[in-house]
């Protein structure tokens, strides 16, 4: 499987070579292939990676065209109803304000999920656009287009006045300026995760649907065990467990990822309609002084969607209750009274639950486990996740390849940056 046009992935293979050359003594790269020969003869993988959501599955992806062995596993398949890369859609903006760890990191990933959405069958990727509306000039909105500027991303700002030319379906009462993101949009999530495991299992990848007990505490870490008492050996292990992790490892992070419930709603467009479907209507969100309200067109069919970003109550993924409540349809219903008023009283098509899950101030967690140099940590999307895939699984695949330069260690994807206290930055 070739993935030749991507710039990114030429960045990191270019990385790769310079790293090996550089970092790597002759005699350990010949003891560590040695090991590889003799755990490849015995059957085993040189990676496996528990958790096939939208982290697992582009980093099992990264290791694969980085020459290793490699298993994906799962409780219940790739981006399964209660997985969080197992709704619909999935916002891809650049603008994180001041943050450009992130906006970078969003674009690069823009390129992969191109790549992805050309090859398969119905589209992972709508280039809707993305448009961000706020009531006044925040720092955000300077911010973002200072970094945009500064990583040569194309950024638009609309007034007021070229908003509601552009787009009469909404109500801009209040709104001053917005920025637009040219060909940003939605991604398709669950069928995203779903082709790109496909994709990974033709390119000579192993995928297994196991759930696997969490780990006992043990000096070296050689095998997992799988639910049916299967014992999985393999040379490193990543745990891209998404809002499980806190289950998996409880005493490392109980307290640190902090899953919480999320709704949204898909609210039926009138029949005939076209105005608020991907060709007229972009992604959207409504700053609204830091109390974010987002959606997406009726994207094939499903209708209007909308979320209010505001953290929900602590959840647990196998047990919480999945049924949306009356207060959050009422409360977009309020908000689509001003926003959206053609929309406010049209049925709703349906709901969905889902969590986020939270590191303390939304950074990702990308990191080695404490105790055993072969285990890696990798989660904590918080809400902001999934656009990242392509560029978080290149990352985590370089780390734990040994192909990363020290330098490029991103501190903020650590575990010791992880608090027991929520308090969100990253936006
Ligand atoms: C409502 C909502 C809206 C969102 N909106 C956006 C958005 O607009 N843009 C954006 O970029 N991001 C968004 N996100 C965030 C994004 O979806 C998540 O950050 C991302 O999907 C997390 O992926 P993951 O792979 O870490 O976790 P998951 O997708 O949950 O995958 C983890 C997998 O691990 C498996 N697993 C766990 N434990 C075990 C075990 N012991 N054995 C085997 N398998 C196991 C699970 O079954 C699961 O499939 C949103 C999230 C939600 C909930």
């Amino acid at each position: 499987m070739t993935h030749e046009f991507s710039p990114t992935r030429r960045g990191a293979l270019t990385g790769m070579a310079a790293a090996v050359g550089a970092s790597v003594a002759p005699s350990t790269a010949l003891a560590g292939r040695q090991r590889q020969t003799a755990r490849r003869a015995a059957g085993s993988p040189d990676v496996l990676v528990v958790g096939a959501g939208v982290f697992g599955a582009w980093t099992a992806w990264h290791l694969l065209h980085l020459g290793k062995r490699v298993l994906l596993v799962d409780a219940w398949d790739p981006a399964h109803s209660r997985a969080s890369s197992g709704g619909e859609s999935r916002m891809h903006r650049t603008a994180y304000g001041p943050d450009a760890l992130y906006s970078r990191s969003a674009w690069e990933s823009l390129a992969d999920w191109r790549w992805l959405s050309a090859r398969a069958g119905l589209p992972v990727f709508h280039p809707t656009g993305v448009l961000f509306m706020s009531s006044r000039v925040e720092p955000y909105f300077t911010q973002s287009q200072q970094v945009h500027r500064a990583l040569g991303i194309p950024l638009q700002v609309l007034d007021r006045q070229g908003l509601q030319a552009r787009y009469p379906m909404i109500d801009f009462a209040g709104i001053e300026v917005a920025l637009f993101e040219p060909g940003r949009g939605a991604l398709m999530a669950r069928r995203g995760v779903e082709t790109l495991v496909a994709q990974f299992v033709a390119a000579g990848g192993e995928y297994r649907r196991l759930a696997i007990r969490p780990p006992a505490t043990a000096e070296k870490f050689e095998a997992v065990v799988a639910a049916a008492g299967e014992r999985l050996h393999a040379g490193q292990f990543v745990f891209a467990c998404g809002p499980w992790l806190p289950k998996v490892f409880p005493d490392l992070l109980g307290e640190r990822i902090f899953p919480t419930r999320q709704e949204a709603f898909f609210i039926s467009t009138p029949p005939g309609d076209s105005r608020f479907g991907p060709a007229s209507l972009p992604g959207w969100a409504d700053f609204n002084g830091g109390d974010v309200y987002y959606g997406f067109p009726d994207l094939e069919g499903r209708g209007f969607k909308i979320a209010h970003d505001r953290h929900g109550p602590a959840f647990d993924p196998d047990s919480g209750d999945r049924i949306a409540s009356a207060g959050g349809l009422q409360d977009v219903r309020a908000f689509m009274r001003r926003r959206f008023p053609d929309l406010a009283g049209r049925p709703l098509n349906e709901s969905r639950v889902c969590q986020y899950e939270n590191s303390s101030n939304g950074d990702f967690l990308i990191d080695r486990h404490p105790s055993w140099q072969n285990v890696w940590l990798l989660g904590a999307g918080s809400g902001h996740g999934f656009k990242h895939g392509p560029a978080v699984g290149r990352y985590a695949a370089r780390r734990i390849t040994g192909t990363l330069p020290t330098a490029d260690i991103e501190p903020r994807f650590s575990l010791a940056s992880k608090q027991t206290q929520q308090h969100r930055s990253v936006i």
